[in-house]
């Protein structure tokens, strides 16, 4: 039996495992794919009180490898459920299940797609949702990154350096992301910005050869060349798993206030998953320290 079961092993599932370590509590990581969640696709970060500049990839090994001396333990499995047996919780995953006292759910968010039938077809040749992964194989050639986010603006900055041409599709003509990161980008020459415009359609068969276009201000269609295309478009919460076990908002984020405190006692939920204004990697932090805090509390 763990004090406390943790669901995700990203920047607020970690941080929660490093404050309950610290607390004397056990703990246990459940993650299902890649630890460090999604700032490890981040070339830099910048942003992160007392660390001027660091990679995403290098920051997320520094809080696996901090949770791991203190203690916490890591599994990659994939968690399909929470159920409540003898007053405590079982976290169900593909091939296992895990008593725990108390439960940190941390599970972040998943890319958000298009919505293109090609979209689906050609992933993995041409489109992409991690420049960092895949910008590499397209070394030289015109590429598009498609949104108008953080994520989106760090992108074509990244894949500016190595590629021909990176043009920016932006629904509108102006961009969520931090206005810095713009100005970054307005000196690189190789880039092209693309505004007010949606991408109707994605060109090609077997691989990605170009994308089609729609301009919302003037209606008029477009297409561009292109052997690559990466989406940005942002995130979603992905808590089904848990809808019968603690509420969600209509968007599908766990019910949880400033004190991580879901619908259900001994439960709390930390990082983007959760309802909250602000998902930055520092409220992420933030918030596993406070749930990892308020299980501590549960518990005593
Ligand atoms: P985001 O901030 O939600 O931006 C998503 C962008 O995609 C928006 O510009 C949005 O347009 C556009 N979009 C959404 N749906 C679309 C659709 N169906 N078709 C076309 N465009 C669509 O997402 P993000 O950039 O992934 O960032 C997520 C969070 O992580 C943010 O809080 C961000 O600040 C943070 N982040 C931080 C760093 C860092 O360095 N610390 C790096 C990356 C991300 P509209 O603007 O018109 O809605």
């Amino acid at each position: 039996m763990y004090d406390i079961g943790i669901i995700g092993g990203g920047t607020a599932g970690l941080t929660a495992a490093i404050y309950g370590q610290r607390a004397g509590k056990s703990t246990l990581v459940l993650e299902g794919l890649n630890y460090g969640g999604q700032i490890v696709n981040s070339p830099n970060v910048e942003n992160y009180p007392g660390i001027a500049s660091i990679s995403g990839a290098e920051f997320s090994m520094n809080l696996m490898e901090q949770a791991s001396r203190l203690g916490a333990e890591m599994k990659t499995e994939q968690v399909t459920g929470i159920s409540e047996e003898d007053g405590h919780k079982v976290v169900v995953t593909t091939g296992e299940s895990y008593v725990c006292r108390t439960v940190v759910i941390a599970t972040g968010m998943v890319h958000r797609h298009l919505g293109l039938e090609k979209e689906i077809k050609l992933a993995g040749a041409g489109v992409s949702y991690c420049a960092t992964c895949d910008g590499m194989f397209f070394r030289g050639r015109d590429v598009a990154v498609v949104g108008g986010g953080n994520t989106a603006l760090q992108d074509a900055d990244f894949l500016s350096n190595y590629c021909n041409k990176v043009y920016l599709v932006h629904r509108r003509d102006e961009f969520r992301g931090e206005n810095n990161l713009v100005q970054a980008l307005e000196k690189r020459e190789n880039v092209e910005w693309i505004l007010d415009t949606v991408v109707k359609d994605i060109l090609g068969e077997q691989t990605v050869e170009g994308l089609e276009l729609h301009n919302k201000k003037t209606g008029a269609d477009s297409a561009i060349k292109v052997a690559g295309v990466f989406v940005a478009v942002g995130q979603i919460p992905k808590n089904q798993e848990f809808a019968d076990y603690v509420s969600l908002d209509d968007a599908g984020f766990i019910r949880a206030s400033e004190d991580c405190m879901t619908s259900r006692a001994g439960v709390f939920a930390a990082g983007d998953c959760r309802t909250k204004e602000v998902r930055q990697l520092t409220t992420a932090a933030a918030d596993g320290a406070v749930a990892a805090l308020a299980a501590v509390k549960y518990l005593a």
